[in-house]
């Protein structure tokens, strides 16, 4: 696969991320333009239903991901990809069958999480890490800054100077560094270790 990675030698975690967002304010969209810039050579996928889980941390990765839409045929799914330049992710061999999916489609092992992220460490030079949690987990949106509104939302005590608060603008969904994030985050760190081998903390 010639893939390469995201930026080289980028290794912003989300703090850092965030930071050079606030440089970056009064640019036009400075979180999209951010993005770009660092994310321009990352692969893209689209996931089957049966991988909606990975979907979830392929964005918590800050990866462009989409789901397929469950009523889809493989051909729909595949000419879907195909179109928008994704690979396709699936738990189903039948559809690696297809004569379009050659060079499109990556099989994956159903059901363990572990498993299928060490495959795509294999095929993809994936840097888990350095744009972890700038989409949203939802619906793959590039977040943005919380407005103090959006802030009420959120329990008081995640209302942090560390906890830095970030918005949907799709679905309205704030994310904030609570127990959810850091159990996504400890996964993702132990892909990037894997993948490394060097391990980070
Ligand atoms: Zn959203």
């Amino acid at each position: 696969m010639d893939i390469t990675p995201t930026a080289s030698g980028n290794n912003h975690n989300f703090l850092d991320i965030v930071l050079l967002l606030l440089c970056k304010i009064k640019v036009n969209n400075p979180l999209l333009i951010i993005i770009d810039s660092l994310m321009e050579s990352a692969p893209r996928f689209l996931c089957d239903v049966m991988l909606a889980r990975l979907a979830r941390y392929l964005r918590a990765a800050g990866l462009d991901t989409t789901l397929a839409i469950e009523s889809a045929t493989d051909a729909e799914t595949l000419r879907e990809a195909i179109d928008e330049g994704r690979w396709l992710l699936t738990a189903d061999r039948k559809i690696t069958e297809h004569k379009a999916a050659k060079g499109r489609v990556i099989q994956l092992p159903f059901g363990s999480l572990d498993l299928q992220a060490a495959v795509l460490s294999g095929q993809f030079d994936i840097d888990w890490l350095s744009h972890a949690f700038t989409r949203c987990l939802i619906d793959n949106t590039p977040l943005q800054h919380a407005t103090p509104e959006h802030a009420q939302q959120v329990p008081e005590d995640a209302r942090q100077p560390e906890g830095e608060l970030l918005v949907c603008s799709a679905c309205n969904r704030v994310y904030w560094r609570g127990s959810h994030f850091k159990r996504m985050l400890k996964k993702l760190e132990s892909w990037q270790e894997a993948a490394t081998g060097t391990g980070r903390t």
